[in-house]
This record gives C-alpha cells, structure tokens and sequence, in this order.
C-alpha cells in the first residue's frame, strides 16, 4: 500500500545493517581486540562509515524519500510510518549538506588528535594537543557553516547530539542552575555535617562486584537474554538491534562506588535501547532520541534508584553478605551519606550528584567561547583553571586533571557535554511524573520491585525509539517543558536532609 515508504524501509535497513556491523566492531575494539588489531581496525571502521554515508545520501535514497513524503503526507503524525519519513528527512537534509572531502577529514584528524591527546594527557602537557585541537577547532566551524542560517555558531553542533535545542536554550536553563548549585554546594561546604566514605575505599573483590553488579541490573530489568556485560576501560553501552544491547564496566578494586554505579548507568542506557519498539529495527527510529534522554535514563536508575535510601533497604543487608569484612560494620543510614557524599573535586566522571552539573557548565561555556572565536585555543588552559575556580572553588594542579581529562574534543564533540546536564534535569522531571502515576513508587523500590517504574519508562519513553524530538517527548510524558526547577528541589531536599543544612 504505502509502496515508496516501504522501499525507503529497505534502503534504510542496509543503512542500519552497516552501522550496526560498524558499532560491533567498535564494541571488539574497546572489549576483546588485541592491541595489535588497531590499525587494521580504524581502516574497517572507516570503510564502514563511508559505505553507510554513501547509502544514506544516494540519489536512490533522496528520490525514495521524495516520494514516501508524498505517500506520509496524509497520515496519522503518530504512526511509526509518518514518523519514520520525518526523521528520515530531517537527518537527510542535515547529512546531503555535508561534503565527503569534511567527512574525510574530520575523520583523519580526529584519529590523529586521539593519539595526541592520550600522549599529552599521560604527560599532562596541553601544547602536545593544542595543534590538533585549533585543527577540530576550526573543522567544527565549517561544519556550523554547512547549516545557514543558524542563530549561533554552537546551535548546528547541539544539534547533532540533542535535536531541537539550540545554545540560547541551555544559557537559559543554566542561568537558572548555576547560582542555586553554588550555593548549595558552599552551604555543604560551610554548614554540612561531615560524611566520612572511608568504608569505600577498601579492598573490593572484583569477582563479587561483578556478581552483585550483576544481580542489580537483573533485577532493575535488564534482559540479559537480549544483553551481555564485558569490561572495558571507558565504560558505554552499544547495540545492534533491540534484541542485542550490551554494556560495559570497569572495575576499582580499592573503591566500591565506580564499578557499583557504574553498572547501574550503563544498564539504564541499556533498558532504553532494550524497550523500544522491535517494529522500529532497522531504521533511524530505533534507538533512543537523544544523548539527553539517554543520559536522564541512565542517570535516573544510578541516582534517583541507586543512590536511594529506599533502594539500600533492599539491598544493603545483600551488599554485607557479599562484603561482610568490609561492611558489616556500616550501618544502612551510614552507608547512605557515604555514597551521596559531596565534594569539590576536579573529575567531571567522579563527581557526586550535587557538584556535576558545575562541571558541565564551564565545560559549555568554553566550548561556546572557542566556537564564537572570543578564546583561543592556546588561551583554553588558562581559561579552564579560571572558570574552575569560580565555579568550584579550586584550582587544577596540572593539565591532565583540568583541561585534559576528558576524551571528547579529541574526538571532535565539540557540542555534546550540555547533554549530560539536560539529562539530569529531564530525569528529575519524569520522576516527578512518575511520582503521580505510581504514589507507592518509593515502597516499591523499598520491597527491591522495580517493575512498574520500568513499565511507565518503557510506555513513556523507551518503546518511542526516536519518532519525536527531545522536547517534544518530555511534553509527552510530563506535559512540560524542560524545566531546571524539579532537579533543583530534588538535590537541596536530598543534600539538605543529609548534610542537616
Ligand atoms: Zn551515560
């Protein structure tokens, strides 16, 4: 019937097939490859990019997409085929724009800015990076030029990451975080009565993490027919369909927390692939909308789940069984501070619910000042120990905790670091929701039953895969629009009641 939609479909499947074999590799790569493989791997990976690429922006594909628009035209705007053309279109028009030569060489540049970038950072040397990075610099800027008219220069960067939200978007919202955050942080600072979290730091067993890592995410719904967990040294999530999603986690044997939550996040990430609708396979509707959405998921079951009193009911009497010499000892409430503990620190990957979203915030602010071209690239360390200082009050002792600690610019994601805020702030407004739709949530979780809390994600948000933007699902499942306020309230009540503020 609809005989153009579904030829689009078949196009669109080889698409997906590709890219799926692509991120397979790159779950070997990270998981299992030997050293040795990487050259050959970063040609195949290459090879693959540019076959999908090619496909996606073929003429067959534009005149198919042409005539399926005309099929969509009068359709149900909700129904998966309506759906499907407008992605399709919207990530058509975005990709025809960008020339094969750019792709190229962001791709080789990038490569190369990696090897730099580990080589400056084991050094803690910034100018062994500063090369490659006005190089990604200034490749980012002619991306943001593929895309006129654009109100700022950071908005066709955003874009790519969270579709639909623009640079004046989070400005606005972080305008509104950033003076309470503060001040939430120096009362902790000033007022707080202290935590000490030394149970943590002692001699963990990896092979019992591994099993009560395991157990959690069972538990939290995690199908582990349809997933799997390996380690790596930067943990993700990848899938390759909704009947294979896989995560990943690494281990501290002195320090219980990374590994813990860890699982926790990543199998949060994995639910939201693992729920959406199977019917959306092959096509660029199934998988998650945006890394915002993606990372409210992920962070709702480590924060809003895991590092709940009601959650540690449940399990913190298993915890001691797995652990009796370390933590025998601990009591629940004890326990509970130690794990919210909060702390001025210098890694964005580290840091507690309280301070995150202050390390996102200068990183955007830098980002959004070498875009515009007001900092230069060989100023950014100077820059970075500034903005962390005002914003968290101390100042890095070199580049390899400040500027250099994180990998994305040297993977060229200049634009991605506002989503991990936005995912914060759209996980307190769903639990908020969630709250109404399920009075007894709290108890549930106190009896470790966590299947309503992932049903209402599942019908909410997961089974949609991407057929709506970001903002436009939040309304959805929340009938609001982003807002800072929820997340706000939820950290001063929590941290006030811990630090007796
Ligand atoms: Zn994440």
């Amino acid at each position: 019937m609809a005989k153009n939609i579904d030829h689009l479909k078949e196009l669109l499947g080889v698409v997906s097939d590709l890219g799926s074999a692509n991120a397979l590799l790159g779950w070997d790569q990270q998981t299992y490859m030997p050293p040795g493989g990487a050259g050959a791997r970063a040609m195949q990976l290459a090879t693959l990019s540019r076959l999908a690429h090619d496909k996606f922006i073929s003429e067959e594909l534009g005149e198919t997409l042409e005539l399926a628009k005309a099929e969509a035209a009068g359709m149900d705007p909700d129904s998966d085929e309506f759906c499907l053309v407008r992605k399709t279109d919207r990530d058509y028009q975005k990709e025809v724009k960008v020339p094969s030569e750019w792709v190229g060489e962001f791709s080789r540049v990038t490569a190369l800015a990696h090897q730099d970038w580990e080589k400056a950072r084991s050094e803690s040397n910034f100018f062994l990076f500063e090369p490659r990075l006005e190089k990604i610099v200034d490749l980012r800027r002619q991306y943001a030029n593929f895309f006129p008219p654009y109100d700022h220069v950071y908005d066709p960067l955003l874009d790519d990451f969270e579709p639909g939200m623009k640079a004046a978007d989070v400005k606005s919202v972080f305008a509104t975080l950033r003076p309470r955050l503060i001040a939430l942080v120096q009362a902790i600072a000033e007022r707080g009565k202290p935590v000490d979290d030394a149970p943590l730091h002692q001699s963990f067993d990896e092979k019992k993490q591994w099993d009560f890592g395991i157990d959690v995410a069972k538990a939290f719904g995690y199908d582990f027919n349809r997933g799997r967990q390996d380690k790596a040294v930067h943990p993700f999530t990848t899938g390759f369909g909704t009947g294979d999603i896989r995560i990943t986690t690494r281990f501290d044997p002195e320090f219980l927390n990374t590994a813990l939550f860890g699982t926790m996040h990543e199998a949060g990430h994995a639910m939201y692939e693992q729920g959406v609708d199977p019917k959306l396979d092959r096509t660029p509707l199934g998988t998650g909308t945006s890394l915002g959405v993606h990372e409210s998921q992920s962070r709702m079951w480590e924060n809003l789940v895991g590092r709940s009193k009601g959650f540690w009911s449940a399990y913190f009497p298993r915890l001691q069984e797995y652990f009796p010499d370390q933590l025998g000892e601990t009591d629940l409430n004890a326990f509970y501070r130690m794990i919210n503990k909060v702390e001025r620190s210098l890694i964005r990957v580290e840091a507690d619910e309280a301070t995150y979203d202050l390390h996102i915030m200068l990183r955007f602010e830098l980002e959004v000042s070498l875009m515009d071209g007001s900092l230069a690239v060989k100023d950014l360390p100077e820059a970075w120990d500034k903005k962390f200082e005002e914003f968290l009050g101390i100042t890095p002792p070199n580049d390899a905790e400040g500027v250099l600690q994180d990998v994305h610019w040297s993977n060229g994601y200049i634009g991605y670091f506002p989503t991990y805020a936005l995912g914060n702030l759209v996980a307190a407004q769903l639990w908020n929701k969630i709250n109404v739709d399920i009075p007894d949530i709290d108890t549930k979780i106190a009896k470790a039953e966590f299947g309503d809390l992932l049903a209402w994600l599942q019908e909410n948000i997961h089974r949609h895969g991407s057929k709506y933007e970001p903002l436009d699902l939040l309304k959805r499942a929340t009938g609001q629009s982003l807002d800072a306020e929820p997340y706000l309230q939820y950290l001063e009540h929590k941290f006030g009641e811990i630090y007796e503020l």
